[in-house]
């Protein structure tokens, strides 16, 4: 039997500071101190991860950093003053690390695509019809690749926390938390 230890670190410690190490879940979010590390499961569906897991650099900045944005240059001084970065480790497996890999080469293909009609029909009277072509293809590569090629992202950034999103709901449901 195991005799009683006073020193012991309570129950209600460990559930939010134990195993995890204070990595939980608040809704849809993972929120996890700086120093943590993810669990080694895939954040989209917790399979074990496929391994290297490489440390990715996470930036933040505030929302009305916007405000700015149809003055390019002030939005981009605005965001260099405020951001914030963290780095951290959020596994994947390796299906959804494959597609990953897939969506940012469909992206680039894409981008490649887009860049080049224009210049194939400068010389013909098809060119304006090329230009919105394009435009409509580099808007739906940036939609799709931030659909699926986006690992996760963060929503909050201070000293001590980062909350993420983009966590598939078995990984979510796999951490403390509501
Ligand atoms: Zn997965």
């Amino acid at each position: 039997m195991t005799k009683f230890n006073p020193y012991a670190t309570s129950n209600a410690v460990l559930k939010g500071l134990g195993p995890t190490n204070g990595v939980r879940r608040i809704g849809d979010l993972v929120a996890m101190p700086l120093r943590a590390e993810l669990p080694n499961r895939c954040v989209k569906c917790n399979r074990e991860a496929h391994e290297p897991t490489p440390t990715r650099r996470l930036y933040w900045y505030p929302a009305w950093c916007y405000l700015f944005i149809l003055v390019p240059l002030l939005l981009i001084l605005v965001i260099l003053a405020t951001y914030k970065d963290a780095y951290i480790r959020p596994g994947l497996c390796r299906d959804h690390k494959r597609n990953r890999i897939e969506a940012i080469t469909t992206a680039w293909v894409g981008v490649f695509v887009a860049i080049t009609v224009p210049f194939m029909f400068a010389d013909t009277g098809y060119l304006w019809p090329a230009v919105w072509f394009s435009i409509a293809l580099l808007l739906g590569v940036i939609v799709c690749a931030l659909r699926r090629g986006r690992l996760v992202y963060a929503t909050r950034l201070d000293r001590r926390e980062v909350w993420l999103a983009g966590c598939g709901e078995d990984f979510l449901d796999s951490l403390p938390g509501n």
